[in-house]
């Protein structure tokens, strides 16, 4: 096993595409990290340059302490499972499996206790002579795993392994590759652009963004999945992480005698809350709230923040979404030098998380308060979280 290092990797392709620019970060031995992002966000780039299918353009890549920048992809010892399994469909479960092997000339009895020991952990035992098109979607993927897993190798690199099966397999299927990941303790590094399977599955998940030129990092925060969803480190990440996703509003802010007034832009809305150093530096301009769903609670009208009429309401039985439009210009996260340019222009629709027993009826204007000690602040230019 070991540790694998990005150290300010870049990658522009020769039509001059910028995929990837100033990518650092480290994957530590044994550490399962999930890289997810919106598509076109590089990571699909990443996950091949660590495999050596594609080169840099800037940037050193290290497995251990040894730099494999350079190195070809069948001398680096890493195991990759693809989209599509990429299994040899004329081939048995069992000779899919041992390919790889047999192509290094490992003895046969060797191939073959590796080969069963894997089908053992992977419940394929009983398949091994069927061919893949005898196989349901979750069985060819442990093929695939099995594939990889009898190589023994350094590393994992996995690109969205689990994106072909329906949805119920893929929630068991992820069950299993986090428990497999624990029981063989292999680094591995993993892409999805789905932010449930990211934060599921990861010891850590790094936020990816595209980015346009070569000044920014695609790499926008990397951390444990509830560090990210607590403590987001712009507005991107807050607004990718989270589902139903936060929500942003704008609020003026003005600073009074040991408070600030915060009135969301707009409307007659406002609230005060303690001064506190690193938002009274934003007193006479904008900034940005963002208030998750289920940071929202119903209460009496005289203490209501939101007193909305509420169009739409989804009962899903353990919860219920309430959607609700304030009058005030709605925030494009996907664009840091924010320009109110948007459409749906000056209509910002809200949702809030409430207890089934207090859905309301159509268009009932339901009273709604938030936990302000919990709101989320960033800066409306650079999208940093102010704290
Ligand atoms: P997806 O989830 O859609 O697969 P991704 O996050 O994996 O997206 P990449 O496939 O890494 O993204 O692509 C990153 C950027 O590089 C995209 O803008 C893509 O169009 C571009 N790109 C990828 N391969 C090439 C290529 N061979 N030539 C030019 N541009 C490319």
């Amino acid at each position: 096993m070991a540790s694998m290092t990005f150290d300010g990797i870049g990658k522009t392709f020769p039509d001059g595409t910028v995929a990837v620019a100033n990518v650092s970060f480290s994957v530590a031995d044994g550490e399962f990290v999930v890289l997810v992002g919106p598509s076109g966000c590089g990571k699909s780039t990443l996950l091949r340059m660590a495999a050596g299918l594609e080169t840099l353009n800037s940037g050193r890549l290290l497995m251990d302490d040894a730099d494999v920048t350079e190195t070809e992809p069948q001398d680096r010892d890493i195991a990759m499972v693809f989209q599509n399994y990429a299994l040899y469909p004329h081939m048995s479960v069992y000779d899919n499996m041992a390919f790889g092997l047999q192509q290094r000339k490992m003895p046969k009895d060797k191939i073959d206790k590796l080969v069963r020991d894997a089908a053992e952990m992977l419940d394929l035992a009983r398949y091994l002579e069927r061919k893949p098109g005898a196989l349901s979607g979750g069985q060819r993927q442990r093929v695939a795993m099995g594939r990889a897993i009898v190589r023994h190798p350094m590393a994992f690199l996995m690109d969205e392994p689990l994106s072909n099966l329906d949805a119920k397999l893929r929630v068991q299927m992820r069950g299993e590759l986090k428990l497999l990941n624990q029981r063989l303790g292999v680094t591995t590094l993993y892409v999805t652009h789905d932010q449930v399977e990211a934060m599921t599955m990861g010891d850590r998940v790094a936020v990816l963004k595209p980015v346009f030129n070569g000044q920014e990092s695609n790499l926008q925060q990397i951390d444990t999945p509830q560090k990210l969803y607590d403590k987001p480190s712009n507005l991107f990440v807050a607004g990718f992480i989270g589902s139903p996703a936060m929500n942003f509003v704008r609020i003026e802010l003005t600073a009074e005698a040991g408070t600030l007034k915060a009135a969301i832009t707009g409307t007659n809305i406002s609230f005060s809350i303690p001064a506190q150093p690193a938002l009274s530096v934003f007193a006479g301009r904008q900034v940005i709230v963002g208030i998750r769903p289920e940071m929202f609670k119903v209460c009496p009208e005289a203490e209501a923040l939101f007193n909305e009429q509420i169009p739409v309401a989804e009962a899903l039985g353990a919860d219920t979404f309430v959607f609700f439009d304030i009058a005030s210009p709605p925030v494009n996260i996907n664009d840091a030098e924010d320009t109110e340019d948007f459409p749906n222009k000056g209509k910002n629709r809200l949702v809030a998380r409430i207890p089934p027993a207090l859905t309301p009826r159509p268009n009932q204007v339901l009273p709604l308060t938030v936990d302000l000690e919990k709101l989320h602040w960033f800066d409306p230019v650079t999208g940093a979280a102010i704290r």
